[in-house]
């Protein structure tokens, strides 16, 4: 008997290792949604991080010959700043996160951050210092504990009810007969949207990354979901460098610059106050949304 169990021991262990590739590959694959283009330059060196400032500077960019996205994207965003993006479906917004993330090399201008231009340093360093929060998160058929401490591995058990608790997702988990050694998941238990985004927060929490990005979720979820989310995303932006890609603009009144974007271009840039006493783009915007949400009352 023993000598057949350690065979298969093997093959289990090599069968959950090749699961597990597969799974990180299509977690990577859909959420590049692209096929790996960039390279390191052979004397890249890891990125210094001192604050996290970022600089976009005259941005251009086309995923395809003839179709340009970005067309001259400038912005800012200080140590610590809160930047949110906004515009209509289509405008570029994500694009600008796949380009700080380093999925693609720009066509001109530069984007920089503290100083240090993103195609010279090491991928793996830059990718370090960047917590994603996406809008749809990819779980691992593996316990809820698993999928938190993904983003630190030798996590303590510690360290990730705390990251659970900072991301409003502790309480759910506790109610659960199997608590954190729950399997989520497409062959375990199903989370909801909101649920699976509350992970992806507890993920980053652990992460710790100096920068952050937001890719705000465009369905609507309930008022109760949705202002745990936001307490757990504000925890997690706290003390980052955050861009925040947002649809509903009331989540974003209080960022420290608004971009809005059409068409490949920033329009329209500042606090929420100022864009409003603008009455631009921004401001009319916000007045359809705040119709929209009356009418929904
Ligand atoms: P949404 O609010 O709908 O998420 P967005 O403002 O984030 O939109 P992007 O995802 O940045 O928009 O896309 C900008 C444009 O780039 C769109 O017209 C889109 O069709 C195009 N685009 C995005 N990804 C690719 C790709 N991999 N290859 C070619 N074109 C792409």
């Amino acid at each position: 008997m023993m000598q057949l169990y350690q065979p298969l021991n093997i093959l289990g262990f090599a069968y959950r290792e090749i699961k597990q590739s597969l799974i990180d590959m299509e977690k990577m694959f859909s959420l590049l949604n692209v096929k790996q283009e960039v390279e390191d330059r052979p004397d890249a060196r890891p990125l210094q991080v001192d604050g996290a400032a970022i600089a976009f500077d005259n941005v251009h960019f086309r995923y395809e010959e003839d179709r340009p996205i970005l067309k001259g994207v400038s912005f800012t965003a200080r140590p610590g700043e809160k930047i949110a993006i906004v515009g209509h479906s289509g405008a570029g917004k994500s694009t600008i996160s796949r380009i700080l993330y380093r999925f693609y090399d720009i066509d001109e201008g530069s984007v920089t951050i503290d100083g240090q231009d993103i195609r010279d340093v090491t991928q793996d360093s830059l990718r370090a210092a960047i917590g994603m929060v996406p809008q749809d998160t990819v779980l691992f058929n593996e316990t809820i504990g698993y999928n938190i401490a993904y983003a630190k591995p030798g996590a303590t058990q510690d360290e990730i009810e705390q990251a659970a608790q900072m991301a409003q997702i502790h309480d759910f988990v506790t109610g659960l007969p199997k608590g954190y050694d729950t399997v989520v998941g497409e062959r375990g238990l199903k989370l909801s949207g909101g649920e699976k985004q509350r992970v992806a927060i507890a993920r980053t929490i652990l992460k710790n990354p100096p920068i952050l990005i937001l890719d705000e979720a465009t369905s609507a979820l309930d008022s109760v979901t949705e202002q745990g989310i936001q307490t757990a995303l504000r925890n997690v932006a706290e003390s980052r460098t955050t861009l925040v890609i947002a649809h509903r603009l009331s989540t974003i009144i209080d960022a420290d610059r608004i971009l809005v974007m059409d068409d490949g271009q920033i329009i329209e840039q500042g606090t929420h106050a100022e864009l409003l006493a603008k009455g631009g783009d921004y401001a009319e915007l916000w007045q359809r949304q705040q119709e929209d949400r009356q009418a929904a009352e």
